[in-house]
């Protein structure tokens, strides 16, 4: 069980709570101290492995990370002062003294995450266990204007604090998820087809409007740091991410890191030409992965079947029904998907494949065709070997990943460009 956090004396007031929408007070120097603190490497070393853990003496600590047990004690000290440590209740022993056990406090921070998509955005507050406090949506009209999204950033992030009732200072930043070759490392979109944006810098006017960090990346890329943050692939090393629905995308984990490519453009799984002459794509080329199996296509062939326009709520009821051409459609679609996944195992030879996004919705008629090609279609055994995951899909899922962006940023976790914070790397516990 948890201990209460007891760390009253240092948390704000919700007085200091930025309600009015005129950008709230500077950071605090114990708001910088905070940031400081978190990106050393031993300190992030043994939040991970309390994280992991759940519930760790400061002995084993000391054990795993292969610091000294001073080292390790100095710096529990100050992580409990802060309050992202609490102490907890240990079980009971044989005799002697039981040992004070360490556990990360869920409650110690914030981070807020955003899916952008053409009509709109999804908020949602999240904590440090990427539990979703509050959830805002809104509609806006973002395509072809990287300026209204910035604005409508600004807005929902402080309307989502405001529901949450969090304290700013416990904020550590916003990360924003879209479609599209995102430069992450300067936090600009490079090119969305989707929202029709070149050049797009999202995250210098928003630092500089919300006054907090901001991290931007594509958005099936935070769906796979989401993964391996809190959710199915805690301990995997090589793992993918396929995201189905209207779009088709792969996030890519090779020996814990993400790959990005070298201009952050891989994982474009849905633009993969696998007909050429076939159906053009909202990319504007022809014969697509996504211009055949995406959501809205198979949609369309159920339509012209019916003779009239199915929306998606008749297509997803359609399916569930066990309508003969829906199913049909889902089964020939869900092969030449599975086709090209298989072809992907066969390329990467991840251990894990977690399907997720809002396909999914379309249940087993779409998804044990393409599982059943992974296990026939792909070489030798790989195809047997990888554990396959489907993941149940919510609405908020994009945003709590894109939160997880900042979970990972200010724990230090690597990225491509932090090759020396290889906590990722270290073996944990478990492996
Ligand atoms: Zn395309």
């Amino acid at each position: 069980m948890r201990a209460k956090d007891q760390s009253t004396a240092e948390r704000p007031s919700l007085a200091s709570l930025d309600v009015d929408g005129t950008g709230g007070p500077a950071e605090s120097p114990m708001q910088r101290g905070s940031r400081a603190l978190l990106r050393d490497i031993n300190v992030s070393l043994l939040i991970e492995l309390v994280r992991r853990s759940g519930a760790i003496s400061r002995a084993d600590l000391a054990r795993q990370s292969g610091l000294s047990a001073p080292t390790v004690s100095t710096i529990v000290g100050q992580l409990l002062e802060r309050g992202i440590f609490i102490e907890v209740a240990t079980a009971p022993s044989n005799g002697g003294r039981p040992p004070v056990l360490l556990s990360v406090d869920p409650k110690a921070g914030y981070v807020i995450g955003i899916k952008l998509r053409g009509d709109g955005l999804t908020t949602v507050v999240c904590d440090l266990d990427a539990q979703v406090i509050a959830t805002e949506e809104a509609s806006a009209s973002l395509v072809g204007d990287p300026a209204a999204a910035i604005q409508a950033i600004e807005q929902e992030t402080r309307r989502a604090l405001r529901a949450a009732a969090v304290p700013r200072s416990k904020v550590l930043g916003v990360g924003i998820g879209l479609s599209g070759v995102i430069d992450s490392s300067r936090g600009v979109c490079d090119f969305s087809h989707l929202l029709q944006w070149r050049d797009a810098d999202l995250a210098q006017p928003l630092r500089r409007r919300l006054r907090l960090p901001v991290w931007v990346d594509n958005d099936v890329n935070t769906l796979a740091v989401a993964e391996k943050w809190a959710g199915d692939a805690l301990t995997a090393r090589d793992f993918v991410t396929l995201s189905v629905g209207r779009g088709i995308g792969l996030g890519i984990v090779i020996d814990r890191s993400l790959y990005r490519g070298a201009r952050g453009g891989s994982g474009e799984f849905g633009h993969m030409i696998v007909e050429p002459g076939g159906p053009k794509c909202e990319c504007g080329r022809f014969g697509c992965l996504e211009a055949l199996v995406g959501e809205d296509a198979m949609r369309r062939r159920v339509g012209e079947r019916h003779g009239r326009e199915v929306s998606r709520d008749e297509f997803i009821a359609f399916a569930a029904a066990g309508d003969g051409a829906t199913l049909e459609v889902l089964d020939s679609a869900g092969r030449k998907l599975g086709l090209a996944v298989a072809n992907m195992i066969t390329l990467l030879n991840p251990e894990l494949l977690i399907i997720c996004g809002e396909g999914t919705d379309l249940g087993s008629p779409f998804l044990t065709p393409v599982v059943t090609a992974v296990r026939e279609q792909t070489f030798a055994d790989l195809g047997r070997q990888v554990e396959v995951k489907i993941q149940r899909w919510g609405n908020d899922v994009w945003a709590v990943g894109a939160a997880t962006l900042v979970l990972r940023e200010s724990f230090s976790l690597p990225g491509p460009d932090e090759k020396s914070h290889a906590i990722w790397h270290r073996p944990g516990p478990e492996r």
